[in-house]
């Protein structure tokens, strides 16, 4: 797969070491908490892995899987829910786990449900943020990387649902989207 790779961004030990500063800020954040970890999936899965590897405390993992309505076109930040969660998070410190922000829909969407949910916090962590993609007005609490204005595949991240197994973060030549 390497072949196909235009250039990476990030690379595995970046991303190792960048995981274990913010598995450390967030073991204090949310220590004695036991937080619940909310992983939005596919894309989320292996910063989700290693990050709870990291973390010295009491925790609980759930995971969600979501879709945009309509297209990219369309930001109205509204989402289907594919999966919930089997938790009831009324009264619990939520921490999403994302792989990137890009327009925030996804977050954004997801933020107000759970506030509404009554859970006790509701905050974001994302491996990658891409803040000139965004369209709503959403931060992330911890963020791994800023990443330029590109389609950025590996480490979770899928071009037509390959290359999430990429250890590292690149960007693809342009004839593979040929
Ligand atoms: P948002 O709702 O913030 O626009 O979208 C977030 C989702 O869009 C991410 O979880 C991811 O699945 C997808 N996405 C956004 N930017 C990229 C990108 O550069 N590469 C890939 N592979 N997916 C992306
Ligand atoms: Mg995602
Ligand atoms: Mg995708």
């Amino acid at each position: 797969m390497e072949k196909d790779m235009e250039r990476i961004l990030i690379s595995e030990e970046q991303i190792k070491e960048k995981v274990k500063e913010l598995a450390a800020e967030l073991s204090k954040e949310y220590k004695g908490k036991n937080p619940l970890l909310v992983g939005v999936l596919k894309g989320a899965l292996p910063f989700m892995a290693d990050l709870i590897k990291e973390m010295d405390i009491y925790l609980e993992i759930d995971f969600m899987d979501v879709s945009s309505y309509g297209n990219e076109t369309v930001s109205s930040g509204e989402v289907k829910i594919l999966k919930d969660l089997d938790t009831n998070v009324e009264g619990r410190h939520v921490l999403f786990v994302e792989d990137i922000i890009d327009t925030g829909g996804t977050l954004a969407y997801l933020k107000d449900m759970f506030k509404y949910r009554k859970a006790a916090s509701v905050k974001i962590v994302t491996i990658l943020d891409k803040p000139t993609g965004r369209k709503l007005d959403i931060q992330a609490d911890w963020v791994g990387f800023e990443v330029p204005h590109e389609f950025v595949v590996g480490y979770g991240l899928d071009y037509i649902e390959n290359y999430r197994n990429l250890p590292f973060i690149g960007i693809l030549k342009p004839e593979i989207y040929q």
